[in-house]
């Protein structure tokens, strides 16, 4: 079957890159090897992080670096075995988390989170997905002053960036959430970002948009795109050949093992992460998603129960997986969060892809004609799913973006 595009990988990303391209009038394809939403883009903490205008630099602090080395913190860990590989990424990330080049990527990353939730806004309205907002906002929480006054330094600074939020004290926190076990100084709510209490489904509930404006959707390994000699792009999907001038690669954390076929490959960082379900106790609930900021965890009402997720563990994506961190972050929330029984017995685990820059990277993959990406979009893809896939649309349609899309460029990391 010909089409204008194929858009490969239906993840929040490649799913809203679909979306956009159909907009522009574009019959386009959409494969995966999965269902959409089914990897990274269902494993996160499902928050529309509105308020995160900048991202998340690597804390450069002596005390942190060394204490990371032990490799027992909750919130980062890493495989000894991955570390030469990751040293250079690492290194350039660090550079980018000095002040004046982490100042200039966080105006950049701004512009990006700015339309976030419009853009969300729009695709949920359009796709009768209003439901799947379980609230509105999220609390960061702080046990000790010293943290607690540096959270809302940096609330205030975000205030002047048009990001909400309330302020709260150790008894607001309390009355916010009586199921909480011990003292906490205090905490912020932010009070834009959405929660969402099932991401696979918001990624599936845009997909299906997609295909009720007459996308077609179909099952296929990525890995065997092919050029034709006319030099179209084809794939072989379960129930297609599929074929078109144009290709968008939105692989998430698989994206360069294909594009580095092609002579394109960037340093990624992948950040690991990890989450269990935990059956809520009905008398005692948790009202709001919260970001445990002295563990570095999340706990998140969701469909299936609370969602425990980690922060980042520094190894290949495809490396073992090592589920102390997880555990260990159990055992802290167990004495404070109102977990039940495990749902799974295994964790999940998916990969952050993200970049030495902390930008996503996406538009023309240089020197391969007709060949676009979408992807590296790290903590916050989720978020940023629906103003990427507009902004990629309109670069593949020739028509201008609305936000200035230089700094996203893929070419920043060509040989
Ligand atoms: C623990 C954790 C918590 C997070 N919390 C948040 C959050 O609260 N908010 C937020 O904004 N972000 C969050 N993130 C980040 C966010 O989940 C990711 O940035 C985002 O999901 C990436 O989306 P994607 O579409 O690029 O990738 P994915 O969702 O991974 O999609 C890639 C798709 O490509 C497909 N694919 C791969 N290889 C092939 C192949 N060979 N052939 C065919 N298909 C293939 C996969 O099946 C998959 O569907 C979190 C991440 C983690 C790990």
């Amino acid at each position: 079957m010909k089409h204008d595009a194929i858009v490969l990988g239906a993840g929040m990303v490649g799913v809203c890159c679909a979306l956009h391209l159909q907009a522009r009038g574009l019959s386009v394809a959409l494969v995966d090897r999965r269902a959409p939403g089914m990897e990274t883009s269902y494993g996160n903490a499902g928050i529309i992080q509105r308020e995160a205008i900048a991202p998340y630099a690597l804390d450069r602090d002596l005390g942190f670096l060394l204490s990371g080395m032990t490799n027992r913190r909750t919130d980062v860990r890493y495989h000894l075995g991955d570390a030469a590989r990751l040293l250079g990424p690492l290194w350039s990330y660090y550079q980018n988390s000095a002040p004046e080049a982490y100042q200039k990527i966080a105006a950049e990353y701004e512009t990006l989170i700015a339309c976030s939730l419009e853009t969300h806004e729009q695709l949920m309205h359009d796709a009768n997905a209003r439901h799947l907002v379980a609230r509105r906002g999220y609390l960061t929480l702080y046990r000790s002053e010293r943290d607690l006054h540096e959270l809302f330094k940096v609330a205030d600074e975000r205030a002047r960036q048009g990001v909400n939020h309330v302020k709260l004290s150790g008894v607001d926190v309390a009355q916010a959430e009586p199921s909480l076990v011990g003292r906490f100084a205090g905490a912020v709510r932010w009070t834009d970002p959405l929660a969402i209490r099932s991401p696979g489904d918001l990624v599936q509930a845009y997909a299906r948009l997609f295909a009720q404006r007459r996308g077609t959707l179909h099952l296929g390994d990525a890995i065997a795109l092919r050029q034709t000699d006319a030099g179209h792009w084809q794939v072989d999907a379960a129930d297609d050949v599929l074929q078109a001038p144009q290709v968008v690669v939105a692989l998430g954390p698989w994206t360069t093992d294909l594009t580095q076929r092609y002579g394109y490959t960037v340093p990624m960082i992948p950040k690991r992460g990890y989450h269990v379900h935990y059956a809520p106790q009905p008398l005692k609930p948790l009202n709001s998603t919260v970001i445990d900021g002295d563990h570095g965890f999340v706990v998140a009402p969701m469909k299936d129960g609370l969602r425990l997720t980690t922060g980042a563990e520094l190894a290949m994506p495809d490396a073992p997986r090592t589920p102390g961190q997880i555990e260990a972050a159990e055992k802290i929330a167990r004495r404070v969060y109102p977990l039940g029984q495990r749902v799974e017995r295994e964790p999940w685990m998916g990969t952050r892809p993200c970049m030495p820059d902390m930008k996503p990277v996406f538009g023309a993959v240089p020197g391969v004609p007709g060949m676009w990406c979408a992807f590296g979009h790290g903590h916050q893809g989720f978020t940023l799913g629906p103003i990427t896939g507009e902004l990629l649309a309109a670069m593949v349609a020739g028509a201008p973006p609305r936000v200035d899309v230089q700094p996203f460029s893929p070419a920043r990391f060509a040989a």
